[in-house]
């Protein structure tokens, strides 16, 4: 007599992603195609985050709630770029979140917003850059 489970040990078909390798019935892909595409969708699902967080910062620097973040920003930093203080003053021209909103920093915390000049603005901007 042969078993149902028996029957589906035998049966194989080929993955459906490579073509290629044999899985058994029940299976969708290979072992080495069901890694990829379960990579592939949390990659996706990233960029789609980063969109969507993308788009809400830009609604965050349209709002009274970040006019007066910044200002109080500016207020405390004396105007003045915060990176410069050690060697020179400089003027600020721009108010930088230290951790960028899109990896989840508080958008109006004055303790994650620095007053900084165009050039040291540039200078972080390409640290997190390498850090990402
Ligand atoms: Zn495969
Ligand atoms: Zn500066
Ligand atoms: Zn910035």
């Amino acid at each position: 007599m042969i078993v149902w489970e028996e029957i589906n040990v035998s049966l194989k078909k080929v993955c459906s992603k490579c073509n290629k390798n044999l899985i058994k019935i029940d299976e969708k892909y290979c072992g080495d195609c069901a890694e990829n595409v379960e990579r592939e969708k949390k990659q996706q699902w990233q960029y789609y985050d980063k969109v969507k967080r993308n788009q809400e910062s830009k609604v965050i620097y349209q709002s009274k709630e970040w006019k007066k973040a910044r200002t109080m920003t500016l207020i405390r930093d004396n105007y003045l770029c915060q990176d410069c203080l050690d060697s020179r003053i400089t003027y600020a021209t721009m108010v930088h979140h230290i951790t960028p909103i899109v990896e989840g920093g508080e958008p109006y915390d004055v303790n994650n917003l620095v007053s900084l000049c165009d050039s040291c603005h540039g200078d972080r901007h390409s640290e997190i850059d390498k850090k990402m």
